[in-house]
């Protein structure tokens, strides 16, 4: 069982992570650095993270580029539909670029062509040294153009390179953002129904085992509306926090909707499935909220679970119907409890909702 630090401890942990790097590498201890390295001491953003891990691996340290690329790619608040029409601006304008390079280059090419041909005719006609050797002349000349030439397009096609690979990093984070929800953190609607697809095929073909929990907030309305949407969408980070905390690996998170999340658990049995599922509910029950503004202890929340299993011949709708039916169930059941369709309680509501 996990054992679950209080925020306090854990936060700190990742704040001294975060200025340890900063002393050690020796830069300035600005808002923008400390959140560059908070959030990958946290590791919750992993794109972040490896695109730090090999710029240091290769530099062996970030500079002040990197770190303004970094913020703005992975962390800048700028809208998502902003920050495609700019990148688009720059693929564009780079594609313009290689453009302009390759007719310069095609250009020195013909005219090299040119110079090579007319040295072949003058050299057939060649009747002493000296012409020989003006010809000759004029062969190095044009070669060294060319050579020229073509060092400067390499070194052009360079920078190219490495702007287009900084592009393909920015349209990475893109596209991770686009599939992520941006209150918790966690994969959004979008990223749960292709992944659950793609995880059922694999588990249908390889005969793999594949739960899938489903948990939504217990009384979660009357939540809001004692304390108001804002100290609703804090309690909606915490559960998504509680559930990184708690699951890692190749599990796939995702804020389903509203107040309600989906854990697909790959190569996971109904029986592991349902510790998973305890541990969450456990995690977060343990945690005490606290209004940010004022202090005021708020209590705690809790949450009712549905989990269901895959099985032979079935479907990804059939599988996420069960794991409803059985979150259904749990609530029914005096909610802040765990059922999955072996348990009674789904198989007597099933029963009810039929008669
Ligand atoms: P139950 O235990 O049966 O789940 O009761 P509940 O009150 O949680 O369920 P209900 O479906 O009645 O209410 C869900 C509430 O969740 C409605 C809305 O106030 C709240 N909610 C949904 N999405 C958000 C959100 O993004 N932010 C906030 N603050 N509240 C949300
Ligand atoms: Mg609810
Ligand atoms: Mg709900």
């Amino acid at each position: 069982m996990v054992k679950l630090l209080d925020e306090h401890e854990r936060t700190m942990a990742f704040a001294e992570v975060a200025l340890g790097q900063i002393k050690s590498l020796r830069q300035t201890a600005v808002p923008r650095n400390y959140e560059i390295w908070y959030v990958y001491a946290t590791g919750y953003n992993a794109p972040l993270n490896k695109v730090i891990n090999e710029t240091l691996a290769r530099n062996g340290t970030l500079g002040e580029a990197d770190l303004e690329q970094i913020y703005e790619t992975y962390l800048s608040h700028i809208k998502t539909t902003d920050r495609i029409d700019k990148v688009g601006a720059r693929v564009i304008g780079e594609i313009d670029d290689v453009m302009r390079l390759i007719t310069q280059a095609l250009g020195m090419s013909a005219n090299y062509d040119v110079s090579l041909s007319g040295a072949s005719q003058k050299l057939a006609g060649v009747q002493n040294r000296d012409q020989l050797k003006a010809v000759v002349e004029q062969l190095v000349k044009s070669t060294r153009e060319m050579q020229n030439t073509n060092k400067a397009l390499e070194n052009r096609l360079s920078l190219s390179k490495s702007e287009i690979s900084n592009l393909q990093h920015s349209l990475e984070a893109i596209r991770a953002e686009s599939l992520t929800d941006p209150l918790t953190g966690l994969g959004n609607r979008k990223y749960f129904d292709r992944s659950i697809e793609a995880a059922v095929q694999i588990a249908l073909a390889s005969g793999e085992p594949l739960s899938l929990l489903m948990f939504d907030i217990d009384h979660f309305k009357s939540f809001n509306d004692s304390y108001g949407h804002l100290t609703g969408d804090q309690v909606l980070r915490l559960v998504g926090m509680s559930l990184k905390q708690t699951i890692k690996g190749q599990d796939i998170t995702a804020r389903y909707g509203g107040e309600e999340f989906a854990v697909v658990l790959p190569n996971t049995a109904l029986r592991q499935a349902l510790t998973v599922a305890d541990h969450i509910r456990r995690a977060v029950m343990a945690k005490e909220l606290k209004k940010k503004s004022t202090g005021e202890i708020l209590g705690r929340v809790t949450i009712s679970v549905g989990v269901s299993m895959l099985k032979p011949g079935d479907d990804t709708d059939a599988l996420i119907e069960r794991a409803d039916a059985c979150l259904y169930a749990a609530k029914r059941n005096g909610r802040n409890r765990v059922i999955c369709e072996v348990d009674p309680e789904y198989a007597a509501d099933q029963h009810s909702q039929v008669a």
